[in-house]
C-alpha cells in the first residue's frame, strides 16, 4: 500500500496521527534508573569547577555572575554520560528520567 493511500485511507476513518515533537509530549515513561535531562540545583553549587573539567563532551561552561560561580550545561553537547554528577562533590548535579528532548531552539537546552 502507498503511503499516500494510507493515508488518505486514515483520513477517512478519523484516525489520528500525533505528529511527534510538534502537538505535546508521546507520554513515554522512562525507568528512573535512566541518564534523561540533566538538571542543576544552583543553590548547591560552590563553583569548583569538577563538572566542566571532566565532562567529556565539553558540554559544561563555568561562568561567574553577582552569586559566584556556576555552571551552564549545554544539552544539546551532552551525551549523558553522567560524569558530571559523579564528579559533584556536593550534589548539584542530577539526571532525571525525562528522555523527550525536541526543541525548535537550542538555547532551551540550556541548564543554568
Ligand atoms: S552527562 Fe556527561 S556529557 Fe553530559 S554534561 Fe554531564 S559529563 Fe558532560
Ligand atoms: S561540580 Fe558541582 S559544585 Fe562543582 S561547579 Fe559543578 S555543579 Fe557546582
Amino acid at each position: 500500500m502507498s503511503v499516500l493511500r494510507d493515508i488518505i485511507e486514515r483520513k477517512a476513518r478519523r484516525e489520528t496521527i500525533r505528529r511527534y515533537g510538534f502537538t505535546g509530549k508521546a507520554g513515554i515513561e522512562a525507568d528512573p534508573s535512566y541518564r534523561g535531562r540533566v538538571g542543576l540545583k544552583r543553590e548547591l553549587c560552590i563553583g569548583c569547577s569538577l563538572c566542566e573539567k571532566d565532562c567529556p563532551s565539553a558540554a559544561i561552561q563555568i561562568v561567574q555572575d553577582e552569586k559566584g560561580k556556576r555552571p551552564i550545561l549545554f544539552l544539546d553537547r551532552c551525551m549523558f554520560c553522567g560524569q558530571c554528577k559523579e564528579s559533584c562533590p556536593t550534589k548539584a548535579i542530577y539526571m532525571s528520567s525525562e528522555l523527550e528532548l525536541p526543541v525548535f531552539d537550542r538555547r532551551e537546552l540550556e541548564v543554568m
